[in-house]
């Protein structure tokens, strides 16, 4: 049996709603081997994030070394980075190592609006990063901040993609889950074509994590095979069934479970 590996470096939630927990638990459902590096622990449950406190980039690059020592991963997800050495740490990570799969989180802030991430690091982030990365997955708040356009329409999702394209990632998508309607849209754009997902929203309320899981389950599909349409169409389903049947752990938003669903997690490519 070939099991394909996966690195997720960002922050820990210890509710396990959303960072490297959310992200070991996508990878696992979906039958991909996840390592972890985390780059700052967050102090956070369902009502929100409190505080965090940084790892310094000695022990960031300790831990990616550790698992690199181990043997080959095939893929990288990236989301909450704590500095812009951190930054450095990763982009570094995935040139000595040719990582093809490099899927940038470029996380701001907590879905309770708690900024994790300073300018300076989303700024590091545009520069460093962003030019060796498969795809970037803002969401629309992080979108508007990386292109400068204020995001709207379908018609502003594509300006803005055409500027975070110019970075010199290889795909931009960008959720509009956000924008007001009844209907998600997201846009997938490659520097060519543009792909747009459209699909009615499942719940107005909110979950947390989807954006890791979002880009965990992407990052998962590719390593496994299947191209940056189909491993986006892939993760777009995962995650509706995570919001459909996310249920009320704690006292504050809607939790996802990671129990194997049949479908989500089983086959693998054969072809
Ligand atoms: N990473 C960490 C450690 C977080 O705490 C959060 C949000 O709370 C995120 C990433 C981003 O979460 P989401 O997937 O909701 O965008």
């Amino acid at each position: 049996m070939i099991v394909k590996k996966v690195l997720a470096i960002g922050g820990s939630d210890p509710s396990g709603g959303a960072g490297i927990q959310a992200d070991q638990k996508t990878l696992t459902e979906i039958g991909v081997y996840g390592y972890t590096a985390v780059t700052a622990v967050t102090v956070q449950n369902s009502r929100g994030a409190t505080s965090y406190d940084v790892l310094s980039s000695k022990l960031l690059r300790d831990q990616i070394n550790a698992i690199l020592d181990d043997g080959e991963i095939q893929g990288v997800k990236t989301g909450m980075l704590g500095n812009p050495e951190h930054v450095l740490d990763v982009a570094n990570l995935i040139t000595k190592n040719a990582i093809n799969y490099s899927i940038i989180d470029p996380v701001i802030k907590a879905s309770s609006g708690k900024h994790l991430v300073t300018e300076t690091t989303v700024e590091a982030m545009k520069e460093k990063l962003l030019p060796l990365g498969f795809m970037v997955t803002p969401n629309i708040d992080e979108a508007s901040y990386l292109s400068g356009i204020k995001i709207e329409s379908e018609n502003d999702l594509l300006k803005a993609a055409r500027i975070i394209e110019k970075t010199g990632v290889q795909w931009v998508l960008i959720k509009g889950g956000h924008i007001d309607g009844d209907f998600a849209v997201d846009l997938l754009y490659d520097g060519n074509q543009d792909y747009f997902f459209r699909a009615k929203k499942v719940r107005a309320e909110n979950v947390r994590g989807t954006g890791c899981m979002m880009a965990s389950a992407i990052c998962a599909y590719l390593v496994k095979g299947y191209d940056p349409y189909e491993s986006v169409n892939r993760a777009k389903t995962y995650v509706r069934n995570k919001i459909s049947n996310a249920l009320l752990l704690g006292k504050g938003s809607l939790q996802a479970l990671h129990f194997c669903m049949k479908g989500d997690a089983d086959e693998d490519r054969t072809d």
